[in-house]
């Protein structure tokens, strides 16, 4: 790994990536520096904390949407940069690209009107007449793997890449706790009522903005019934029947991979 603090750099929400030598990874300051160039960069920065526990801290630049990649880079979607970067530098880009936009359209204050700066201590955009703070907002989701006994429900949605099943997943709605969501979101997707909720872990998901939280729940009643609109089909299986499961670095991925440490004897 570079010495150099890593550089993240979004032209619209395509992120840069330096290509070199049959690899992929996230490119350093001094590369992006002297390869896209000072004056390219100028007024661009980014002033938000982005750092990762086991990786450097990260200088961030939203450039403008049709920026071309010099020789040597490639801009990619940051769905496509997810199954090319390591886990510390997809998590450092995923942050990044969230505080880019919140930066991006946070220039005015959206209670009167009034110039926004980045607050001298708070990670917030301020407002230079009322003073109102604008945080970059964060949506929770729930993200559930439902057991029955040696089985667990996976469901498919219509843009999952072909063959893939996950857990079932829905954003929390305001006024309602995570328990409530998930007997909501699952009782609509696909029409079983859980029980025995139980924490596993959390996923920032920077697909726009969530934060994923997961939890184990134990099948009650019911038989699946899916709601063709949220999800194009949802089964039970066993672990000598997996279908094509999630990214590995997917908090769904440790769902599952958990279910079946727990049930293979
Ligand atoms: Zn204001």
């Amino acid at each position: 790994m570079s010495p150099d603090p890593w550089c993240i750099v979004f032209s619209g929400s395509r992120l840069l990536l330096r290509t070199l030598d049959g690899g992929v990874r996230l490119p350093n300051h001094e590369e992006v520096l002297s390869d896209l160039g000072a004056d390219r960069l100028a007024g661009t920065r980014v002033p938000a904390l982005i750092t990762v526990a086991s990786g450097p801290s990260a200088a961030t630049f939203g450039l403008g949407d049709d920026v071309d990649a010099p020789a040597g880079y490639a801009f990619e979607n940051l769905r496509v940069a997810y199954h090319l970067l390591t886990r510390d530098e997809f998590r450092a880009a995923g942050t990044a690209r969230q505080k880019v936009e919140w930066y991006r359209t946070n220039g005015f204050c959206s209670r009167c009107g009034s110039v926004n700066h980045k607050h001298p201590e708070h990670e917030a955009m301020s407002c230079t007449a009322c003073g109102q703070l604008h945080f970059a907002r964060v949506a929770p989701a729930v993200i559930v793997l439902v057991q029955r006994d040696r089985e667990v429900l996976l469901g498919r949605s219509r843009h999952f890449m072909e063959g893939v099943y996950s857990t079932l997943a829905g954003f929390v709605e305001p006024g309602e706790s995570l328990e409530e969501c998930i007997h909501r979101e699952i009782e609509e997707e696909v029409g079983v009522r859980v029980g025995n909720l139980r924490y596993f872990s959390s996923q920032p998901h920077p697909f726009p903005n969530s934060l994923m939280v997961g939890f184990i729940a134990d099948w009650i009643s019911g038989e699946i019934r899916i709601d063709p609109v949220e999800i194009e089909d949802a089964r039970w299986f066993t672990t000598d029947d997996l279908p094509v499961l999630p990214h590995p670095m997917s908090i769904a991925r440790s769902l599952i991979d958990d279910f079946v440490r727990r049930t293979i004897p």
